[in-house]
């Protein structure tokens, strides 16, 4: 039996923040990873994803100058691009594991399994610990459909050796709607498939059309109400089914409807840990029913978006309660979340649906951009933020925005709103100009 003050279970974003910040503070830790040291987030989601959005925005951006400067769009290279994105990813696992060898905390690669005695196996390990923290993130959901066995997921997007001609994305979430940027910027004919009329929820509404529109008008066949029942293969391709009789074939299919916690293999029924189907239940010191365990990141079932900086934010914050008396309950800043493509959506603090049940408390400033020289510049096609503003103080609580430069603009945002700064306080900062900074004094 290995004994520790802090087994961390998953290596991903998360649990290294966790793991890093307890080590740091003199605590013997050990970090437990079944598969890619590093985690979803630089092996198969957020890095790997970018890396290919570099090319999609560069497109994006070159056609909106057609006629107005440039004369050809770049075609995308496709295994060219993905020899840029595994030059990045190959060497993360490695990486990974080598810092954490260099700062001298222990690693033990295999599935963790909770025992009946509150101990913990791994392959041939067993370990002890005083605490432990469970982050081990989410996997896809693979509905359950008649061919469920030929669905890939964006694991598989993020890593093809060679694009399909013809894709179908079963889910229009935030990874469904990128993957689908992606594939149909590098040439491939994209069905994007959602069983509701209203996909990204959490978004803005008309920002939402906005950018599916834009979708559609880029060549994407958006299909929403529309529940796929069937896939199965037909010759070397597969002909998808839906629940209204509609089929077509398609080169590979996707399920983006999702991902669920990365819990069944841990037995937390044997270290009576609770969990919903969204995740672990926690309370507002990150504990879970059993005191001595603690979770954290995107397995957590809580109503903050399932983001790499909030699990980085909840290892911090587990570092700070796991080493000092005074532990308050975990309070989140606003929180940013962005999908990306060449027309991006962003979003933070209040939002707009909560606005408008609150209209005497909140204004939404609803303001087309295309004709700010910010955006007239580069021939945004779609350019519109939605800015909440408190009627009491007058200050920014939340904004909403499609624009090919959302991820930018709701950045400022975040630091407008984090620091509590009224329209005077910005007037006062000198921003280079003429930049997107320096439109934040126009917004409220
Ligand atoms: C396609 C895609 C795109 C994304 N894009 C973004 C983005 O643009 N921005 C953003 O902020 N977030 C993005 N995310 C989400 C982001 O990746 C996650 O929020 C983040 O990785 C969560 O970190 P985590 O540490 O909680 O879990 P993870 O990073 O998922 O790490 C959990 C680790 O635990 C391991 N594990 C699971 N079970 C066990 C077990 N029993 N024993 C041992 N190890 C185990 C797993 O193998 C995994 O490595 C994206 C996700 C996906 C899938």
């Amino acid at each position: 039996m290995q004994e520790f003050d802090i087994v961390v279970i998953g290596g991903g974003p998360g649990g290294l923040a966790a793991a890093y910040g307890l080590h740091a503070r003199g605590l013997n830790v050990a970090v437990v990873e079944k598969d890619l040291w590093g985690g979803t987030c630089p092996n198969r989601g957020c890095d790997p994803k970018k890396i290919l959005m570099a090319a999609v925005e560069t497109q994006g951006h070159a056609e909106a100058l057609q006629s107005h400067g440039l004369t050809s769009v770049p075609q995308i290279d496709w295994p060219a691009l993905m020899a840029t994105k595994r030059a990045y990813t190959e060497q993360i696992p490695s990486g990974t594991h080598d810092g954490l060898a260099a700062a001298k905390i222990a690693t033990f690669h295999g599935t963790a399994t909770f025992n009946d005695d509150g101990t913990l196996t791994v392959g041939q390990d067993q370990l002890n610990s005083a605490n432990w923290i469970i982050a081990t993130g989410q996997a896809p959901r693979i509905p359950a459909i008649d061919g469920a066995e030929w669905l890939n997921t964006s694991n598989e997007f993020l890593d093809l050796d060679h694009l399909p001609a013809d894709i179908t994305l079963m889910g229009a979430g935030y990874v469904g709607v990128e993957l689908a940027a992606i594939a149909n910027a590098a040439g491939s004919q994209v069905h994007l498939v959602h069983h509701s009329d209203r996909p990204l929820r959490a978004f803005d509404g008309d920002l939402v059309k906005d950018l599916l529109r834009r979708l559609k008008a880029e060549g994407v066949d958006v299909q929403l109400n529309t529940e796929i029942t069937t896939v199965a293969p037909a010759d070397d391709q597969f002909k998808v089914t839906t629940a209204d009789g509609n089929s077509w074939t398609t080169g590979m299919v996707f399920a983006t409807a999702g991902r669920q916690p990365a819990v069944a293999d841990l037995h937390l029924d044997r270290v009576n840990v609770a969990t919903t189907a969204h995740g672990i239940t926690v309370n507002g010191n990150l504990q879970t029913t059993n005191p001595h365990i603690f979770a954290l990141g995107d397995v957590v079932d809580r109503p903050q978006p399932k983001l790499t900086p909030v699990a980085g934010f909840e290892g911090r914050y587990l570092t700070e309660t796991l080493t000092t008396c005074d532990s308050p309950a975990i309070e989140y800043p606003v929180i940013p979340s962005v999908v990306y493509g060449k027309t991006q959506l962003a979003q933070l603090g209040v939002t707009t649906t909560e606005a408008a049940q609150h209209p005497e408390q909140y204004q939404v400033n609803d303001l087309d951009l295309t004709g700010w020289y910010s955006y007239r510049r580069i021939q945004d096609p779609h350019a519109r933020i939605k800015v909440v503003v408190d009627q009491a103080t007058k200050r920014i609580v939340g904004a909403a925005v499609l624009s090919s430069e959302a991820e930018q603009v709701i950045n400022y945002l975040d630091f407008v709103i984090t620091h509590r700064m009224s329209s005077a306080d910005i007037s006062q900062m000198i921003t280079a100009y003429p930049t997107l900074a320096s439109d934040l004094t126009y917004f409220n």
